[in-house]
């Protein structure tokens, strides 16, 4: 998978994408990010990306002549044929905002399946609507609050997007059995034990222990809520 995120803040990706998962599926090409800085598409020598809100108030719109040609420029670098950029399908393109859909498991499963896929973070008040209704297919929200901006949903998204490409979880680690899932009728998953057996007089369910495999798992069905 291909994502191509536009935020005006790259370095906030660092620490997710170099550890553990993320890092181990990028390591093993099942998973490239490529971090664009909005910041270089500014207007002037300021490089300036945002402007004051059409009909006043208060905050800053992020332009879209710059966002639209940060969008230009990831297509141009296809067309060159850059070797970074295996992929030249069209992404399926995400705008981050509290006023999007809100981010589900059915649907994480559903981008997952995509070739390609490019995340726009807004920041301040968001970006300019026209964005929205041209250059959007979706815009996802993660939940009923607001945040600073779309970098830590982008890192939500990709997150839970490559946890579902095949290879990129170990089998130790898989993700057919979860909260969620469809193995698990959508429901939230059961709990999990391990040593010791007993931990300051708590015990582990007996069936758990029991080695019988039928009686765990309907045990585990019962448990999932
Ligand atoms: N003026 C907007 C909030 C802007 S917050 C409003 O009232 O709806 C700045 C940016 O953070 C947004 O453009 C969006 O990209 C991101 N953001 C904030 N909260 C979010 C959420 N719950 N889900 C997804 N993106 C969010």
């Amino acid at each position: 998978m291909h994502i191509d995120v536009l935020t005006l803040f790259p370095g906030m990706f660092t620490g997710p994408l170099s550890e553990s998962i993320l890092r181990r599926a990028q390591d093993n090409d099942l998973l490239q990010v490529h971090l664009h800085d909005l910041r270089s598409f500014g207007m002037g020598k300021y490089k300036q990306v945002d402007d004051s809100p059409y009909g006043g108030g208060a905050g800053m719109v992020m332009r879209a002549d710059v966002i639209v040609a940060a969008m230009e420029s990831i297509v141009a670098e296809d067309k060159k044929g850059k070797k970074s950029n295996k992929t030249k399908k069209a992404p399926w393109r995400i705008y981050f905002s509290p006023r999007g859909k809100k981010l589900t498991q059915t649907h994480v499963e559903q981008l997952a399946k995509k070739e390609r896929l490019l995340l726009l973070c807004g920041h301040y008040e968001g970006v300019d609507q026209r964005i929205c209704d041209g250059w959007i297919d979706e815009e996802i929200s993660i939940g009923d609050y607001v945040l600073t901006g779309g970098e830590l949903p982008a890192m939500v998204l990709i997150d839970a997007v490559a946890r579902q490409i095949p290879g990129v979880l170990g089998k130790e680690e898989s993700a057919a059995e979860e909260s969620f899932s469809k193995a698990l009728d959508r429901k939230k998953e059961y709990p999990h034990y391990t040593r010791p057996e007993v931990f300051r007089g708590r015990k582990v369910p007996p069936v758990l222990l029991s080695g019988n495999h039928k009686e765990i798992e309907k045990w585990r069905r019962e448990q999932l809520q």
